[in-house]
């Protein structure tokens, strides 16, 4: 038996185009751990009519639907009368939410409006979610076939309320089965050349159930199974994952919730080797990247953010005649800043990056896009040039965080 999953998330800043719904991916990646089939999200606006059918609809089609946004003090804040209406009662209030409510703003120092007591109603049949970063409570009620959850929007507070009531509640549900996750990492191949290496196990009906996914360059197939117990459903995924293993061969480089940045870390650590960067196009990023990793600090000394050509020259030693020579974006002068900042850092390594990340100051002979890059260690440099796809900024220049990862990882 499978439990169907919907999320719902409300709010005229998603619909307006203001802002991004993160809480849907959040709220489906956590339904989905604990073996929840989400099939669907819907988003509204802060219109009751969009919103009663949304919730009415998705109902009947889940058993178990999860909701956030419209949980506010202000009037345009409408979950609450909206699923009063679908219950066909009126709402009523509770003491113990008033006074938490009450209670958070106190301890705050802050006034307690009248307003605020919109918050401590609730439509019939519903039972209070305690809120424990923020005012708004949330409350859970049955609701056609669904067992429906509202929470309010803030990320932070959807975060806490998830982990402390909604998916312990979900946990509990008749019919779940436990399902278990396996992440090949693959470098290499395109989706395309992917897909067809494995297509057998692709089929829609199968399980584990075997699928791809691109995100910046790197592909991973997720392997995920669902079993009578969560030890019968690690064990089918692993006879799957171990199917995979020898057709992914040589494109497969890691397994499981790495991250690419914590990876190279870690093979530098393995080979006791220190990491420099020197960056143009990437503008400190790479640097950025590395650093977010806690506990980078014994593999990665710094990097400089060399962006004019006299910066170049002057924080990493590139002659100025390389520069006038072959213009800032060249493999020589890639590979002349990966050895200052080798040099200069006093690393075993270092990385540089030099390119036209756009949308501006492209030409014909160097688009925008094209990226060159450079790797020095004690052997010298080597340096190399990517035409990455003019597909914006952003991408360029992640792509080309990408591919240093990929140079650093020897690949
Ligand atoms: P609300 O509970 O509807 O008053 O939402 C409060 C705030 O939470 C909004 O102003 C947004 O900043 C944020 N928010 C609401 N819904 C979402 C969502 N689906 N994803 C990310 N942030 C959200
Ligand atoms: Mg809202």
């Amino acid at each position: 038996m499978t439990v169907v999953g919907e999320i719902l998330a409300t709010g005229d800043e998603l619909v307006h185009g203001a802002m991004l719904d993160t809480n849907s991916k959040l709220l489906a990646a956590e339904l989905e751990h604990l073996g929840v089939a989400v099939q669907r999200f819907t988003v509204t606006g802060d219109a009751p009519g969009p919103m009663r059918a949304a919730i009415a609809e998705a109902c009947q089609r889940a058993d178990v639907v999860v909701a956030t946004g419209g949980l506010g003090p202000t009037l345009d804040d409408r979950m609450r009368d909206v699923v009063a209406e679908i219950q066909g009662g009126p709402l009523w209030f509770d003491e113990a939410s008033w006074q938490q409510v009450q209670g958070w703003l106190r301890q705050r120092g802050r006034p307690v409006p009248d307003s605020n007591r919109r918050q401590a109603q609730f439509p019939p049949g519903a039972e209070p979610i305690a809120n424990p970063v923020g005012t708004a409570p949330g409350f859970a009620a049955r609701i056609g076939r669904a067992r429906f959850f509202a929470l309010p929007g803030p990320p932070r507070e959807v975060q806490a309320m998830l982990a402390a009531s909604v998916l312990p509640a979900v946990r509990a549900l008749p019919g779940l089965q436990p399902v278990a996750q396996s992440w090949l990492r693959v470098l290499g191949p395109s989706e395309a050349a992917l897909g067809e290496r494995i297509a057998p196990f692709m089929d829609p009906g199968r399980n584990p159930a075997v699928g791809i996914t691109a995100s910046g360059g790197l592909l991973t197939v997720r392997v995920v199974a669902a079993a009578a117990t969560h030890a019968a459903a690690a064990a089918a995924c692993e006879a799957t994952a171990a199917e995979l293993r020898p057709l992914l061969g040589d494109w497969l480089f890691a397994e499981g919730a790495v991250d690419l940045p914590a990876l190279v870390l870690q093979r530098l650590r393995d080979r006791r080797q220190t990491l420099a960067v020197a960056e143009s196009c990437t503008g400190g990023l790479v640097a950025k990247s590395l650093t977010d990793v806690a506990g980078s600090s014994d593999v990665f000394l710094g990097g400089v953010v060399a962006y004019s050509n006299a910066s170049k020259t002057a924080l990493l030693g590139v002659p100025a005649a390389l520069v006038a020579e072959h213009g800032a974006v060249s493999e020589p002068v890639a590979a002349a800043m990966a050895l200052g900042g080798r040099e200069r850092f006093g690393a075993d390594v270092a990385v540089a990056t030099t390119g036209v990340a756009g949308p501006g100051g492209g030409t014909a002979h160097k688009p925008v896009g094209l990226v060159c890059f450079a790797r020095a260690d004690g052997t010298g440099a080597r340096a190399w040039t990517v035409r990455i796809p003019d597909l914006g900024r952003t991408f360029v220049r992640d792509r080309a965080l990408f591919e240093v990862w990929r140079a650093l990882l020897g690949r």
